[in-house]
């Protein structure tokens, strides 16, 4: 990245890493063969996707054969919500998802919607958890799937998988648990023993875009989304991305290295932005005692966010409104949690990570204060 770019977008992607870059340019060098192949150089390709997953595999506690390449979370979110759709169709066709999701579940749940399929929105409270009475309220005989975001990308709020995988299988053992983790590995510790499937992306942990994962339970079929040849994984035909595959194993283990210690860092950066920004009265911190320090999200009320950013930007200052994915302008999630129109249409958010330094907050919150006094002087409103 370039000297004097402050960039505090980590949410949206990251740089990859010099030693993830590193194993890609090896693994694209060395291994040319197709690990689908059965001659030599097919062979060795195929040992090192082995190992890849094996790597990952232990990383996350789960089995190497409940592991699922993409090419990224939306992929993931795809085969786990309209693959398990369509392959259990017939026992039951209720899911439950949330107001707290990314937009890409709630594509897929209006094309599930057009195949027949009934979609239930579990209510959150101002915290953004989860209204759990809500939750067991609306399970049904036949609710087959439901899908909980366990860190939301615009707030940061974390859920409690763990209580909310209880719930869920006392009112319905046969209801299976996804959670899209994008936005949580490598921020914060996760059990994949919580849920039954988990979305990933290599892109928000100094992977390369481009990958993803799924994570699914062994004992749960799904039927395929891409259709092909199958020999190596099945529910996701093709040539495997040998070298995007093992830049992936890398960046997920340099993700879980020193979790805790890169969490507290990340938090004094967070709250010094949170407290110097709170002289301003009229900005909103749209977070609560769940969010995570990575990701913070404040309302500028008066001041249209798109034309901050821009602003900022000219600092060479990146930071972003609700999520690079948003189509619209209005924060879903700041809407769920507050219910206030004009916040929800003027969030930014500013995403940390753990390479972030002191003096980029610094720099950042001196522009921040020149451009926010001036837009105040200006009175632009919406
Ligand atoms: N889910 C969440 C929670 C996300 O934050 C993102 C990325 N904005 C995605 C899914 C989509 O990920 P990808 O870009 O890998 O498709």
């Amino acid at each position: 990245m370039g000297d004097n770019m402050i960039y505090l977008d980590y949410s949206a992607t990251t740089p990859v890493s010099y030693d993830v870059l590193e194993s890609f340019n090896k693994a694209s060098r060395d291994y040319i063969g197709n690990a689908n192949s059965i001659h030599s150089l097919g062979v060795k390709s195929k040992a090192l996707l082995n190992s890849a997953t094996k790597q990952i595999a232990e990383l996350l506690d789960v089995n190497c054969s409940e592991l699922i390449y993409t090419s990224g979370a939306t992929e993931s979110n795809n085969l786990a919500l309209i693959g398990y759709a369509l392959k259990h169709k017939n026992r039951g066709r209720h899911i439950i998802t949330t107001k707290l999701e990314h937009p890409s579940i709630y594509s897929i749940a209006s094309y599930l919607e057009t195949l027949g399929f009934e979609i239930s929105y579990v209510d959150n409270d101002s915290d953004g958890l989860i209204d759990l009475e809500d939750l067991k309220s609306l399970i049904r005989n036949d609710t087959i799937l439901i899908s909980i975001c366990g860190v939301n990308s615009e707030t940061g709020v974390r859920q409690p998988l763990k209580t909310i995988r209880q719930v869920i299988k006392k009112e319905n053992p046969n209801t299976i648990f996804h959670s899209d983790l994008t936005q949580a590995l490598g921020k914060i510790s996760i059990n994949l023993h919580d849920v039954d499937m988990a979305s990933f992306s290599g892109h928000k942990i100094f992977g390369p875009k481009g990958i993803g994962l799924l994570y699914k339970n062994d004992k749960i079929e799904l039927e395929p989304v891409i259709h092909g040849s199958s020999k190596s994984s099945p529910l996701r035909p093709g040539t495997p991305p040998l070298p995007l595959i093992v830049a992936l194993s890398k960046a997920i283990r340099l993700a879980l290295t020193d979790l805790t210690k890169k969490e507290e860092y990340i938090r004094k950066l967070n709250e010094k932005i949170v407290n110097d920004l709170s002289h301003f009265p009229e900005i909103r911190f749209n977070k609560s005692k769940y969010s995570i320090p990575h990701i913070l999200n404040i309302s500028l009320m008066q001041i249209r966010p798109e034309s901050f950013i821009h602003a900022m930007e000219e600092h060479e200052v990146y930071i972003s409104t609700n999520t690079a994915c948003s189509s619209n302008d209005l924060s879903t999630s700041v809407m769920a949690l507050y219910n206030d129109k004009v916040r929800a249409l003027t969030t930014i958010r500013i995403s940390l990570s753990s390479i972030t330094t002191i003096e980029e907050v610094n720099r950042f919150l001196t522009f921040f204060h020149g451009e926010y006094q001036r837009f105040i002087k200006l009175g632009r409103r919406n």
